[in-house]
């Protein structure tokens, strides 16, 4: 591996991959794909072994790194997150990265909103929507079960308001997961939701010129005009690979940490957008059979709210049935519930619905400053990451309860009562972000790239995943970010190939 030069490297095998080895794998371009850890579909092991469930397993890519909270340092380890008082970045070693425990939410956005976070052309994006879905199966959950009675009744609903768009959530499915279970679906899980890992893996085993190599983190780049340098390490030793082309497709802040390591820049600010959002339990005063129906085991509408007509949205979310926390609840607690809390339990949650709120990025105010402290050798720096974050709690908290009071008109029929915010930002909610290496005619940065994704300043290294959008919507990002690189890899690879 160390001798070879290949045309292109992938770094990470997350769902930001899947676009590039799509495109790769068509090619005849030697391509190596690495990752930090291995592909492996641990769901039966853990199913089998009855193991507590870990997803968050965070990394530190940069082992000299040191983390300040502002002016705290903050030690970091190999399982611990980066994070400071009102900022929570959250990482994983896992290959497949945060898809394998992401909402799973499919979202295509407004044209107004991508015309903000790329230069590519409109139709370009959309057709890569329409491939997306079809390549990975991702279909309204209508098209595979009957529909939920808990979602009938309110997409039906003729009253709701017009300023309220609701559909069944749409998911990515995984076609295993599909087919083997007797009654083709799996409880909620990461297999129902699309994760990355079979398919990556398929491109990999199906493809001549890809060549995967498990548990190598690549710790910076060295980049000149003919050839790129990784520098990584392994459980082995320290190694070093040679390629033309290097594709980034491992989170925005690693993403963003090898960007700048390659650019060898004393320092960098960026800024660092996301989203905020809020669980909130609705309670309903009258049962109803809809709530307590076994059926119902995942989040299955999605909606957008419409401040007025034409406008882009203020917010977005999901509506979960409370069965679906319910039984993630009893399987997690299941060795302390004794029978009688059980059913008490079963009655609380029987009168919840539960609302995701996402909203936009526009009071979030997250700061990243990497600083290179010092350079021991070629491959190792000592780099220091400062975060800080004030987001503008109380103007979030109102736009949201303005959201919410127009929201319960909605839901009138069924809920009557509002718990605003019980927990302002969620787990995993912080990891909406962007903007760390947008699209530089949209939006100033320190590192930006071109409409194609290529890192300014750097020869033939690409920002492959969310950290190349210039904007944030309050709908996920990830499909969007998808279709984008989707809608790049013909451009890239036809320089690449003109090049050789
Ligand atoms: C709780 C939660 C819910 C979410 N819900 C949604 C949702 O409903 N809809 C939506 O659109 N988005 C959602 N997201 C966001 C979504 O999960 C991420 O945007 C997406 O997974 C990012 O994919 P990625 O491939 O760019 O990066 P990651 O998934 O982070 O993958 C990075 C990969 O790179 C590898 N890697 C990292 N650094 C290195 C290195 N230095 N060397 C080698 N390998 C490396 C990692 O091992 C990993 O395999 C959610 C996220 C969370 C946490």
């Amino acid at each position: 591996m160390n001798n070879l030069v290949y045309d292109c490297v992938v770094v990470g095998t997350g769902i930001s991959a899947e676009p590039v080895l799509h495109h790769l794998s068509k090619t005849n371009l030697k391509v190596l794909v690495i990752d930090g850890s291995e592909i492996k579909n641990d769901y039966c092991e853990r199913k089998e072994s009855n193991k507590e469930i870990t997803r968050l397993t965070p990394k530190q890519i940069f082992k000299s790194l040191n983390i300040y909270n502002n002016t705290i340092p903050i030690k970091s380890t190999r399982y611990s997150q980066i994070s400071c008082s009102k900022f929570t970045y959250i990482y994983t070693s896992v290959s497949g990265g945060l898809s394998n425990f992401w909402g799973g939410g499919l979202h295509e956005w407004p044209d107004d909103e991508l015309t903000k976070t790329t230069t590519l052309p409109l139709d370009k994006v959309k057709e890569s929507y329409k491939d997306l879905k079809n390549r990975l199966i991702c279909k309204s959950r209508d098209h595979f079960f009957n529909s939920s009675p808990f979602a009938m009744p309110y997409i039906n609903d003729k009253k709701v308001s017009t300023r309220f768009i609701t559909k069944v959530t749409e998911f990515f499915f995984n076609p295993h997961g599909l087919s083997t279970h007797p009654n083709r679906r799996l409880p909620f899980d990461q297999h129902l939701i699309w994760n990355s890992k079979s398919t990556i893996l398929n491109y990999i085993n199906t493809s001549k010129n890809l060549i995967y190599k498990s548990n190598i983190t690549v710790e910076s780049i060295r980049n000149t005009s003919n050839e790129n340098t990784l520098y990584c390490t392994t459980p082995q030793g320290d190694v070093q690979i040679h390629s033309k082309n290097i594709f980034l497709c491992c989170g925005t802040i690693n993403s963003t940490l090898l960007a700048f390591s390659a650019l060898q820049k004393p320092h960098a600010n960026l800024e660092l957008r996301h989203t905020n959002a809020a669980i909130c339990p609705v309670l309903s005063l009258k049962k109803s059979q809809l709530y307590s129906n076994n059926n119902i085991d995942l989040p299955d509408i999605s909606w957008s709210y419409y401040p007025s007509k034409n406008q882009e949205p203020s917010a977005a979310g999901y509506l979960i049935a409370s069965n679906f926390l319910l039984k993630r609840f009893k399987s997690r607690f299941y060795r302390i519930l004794s029978p009688k809390i059980t059913v008490l339990f079963t009655q609380f949650f029987s009168s919840l619905t539960f609302l995701t709120i996402y909203k936009k990025d526009t009071n979030s105010n997250t700061h990243l400053k990497i600083t290179r402290k010092s350079s021991h050798n070629e491959s190792h720096s000592d780099f220091l990451l400062e975060i800080s974050s004030k987001p503008k709690i109380q103007k979030i908290m109102a736009s949201m309860l303005l959201d919410m009071l127009s929201l319960g008109k909605w839901i009138k029929n069924r809920s009557i009562l509002l718990i605003p915010l019980a927990r302002l930002v969620r787990i995993g909610a912080d990891v909406h972000y962007t903007s760390t290496m947008p699209d530089s005619s949209l939006k100033y940065s320190e590192i930006s790239t071109n409409s194609y994704g290529e890192i300014q300043n750097l020869v033939n290294i690409y920002a492959c995943d969310p950290s190349r959008l210039a904007y944030l919507s309050c709908l996920p990002h990830s499909f969007t970010s998808m279709a984008i690189i989707n809608a790049s890899m013909p451009h890239i690879i036809d320089k690449i190939q003109k090049n050789l």
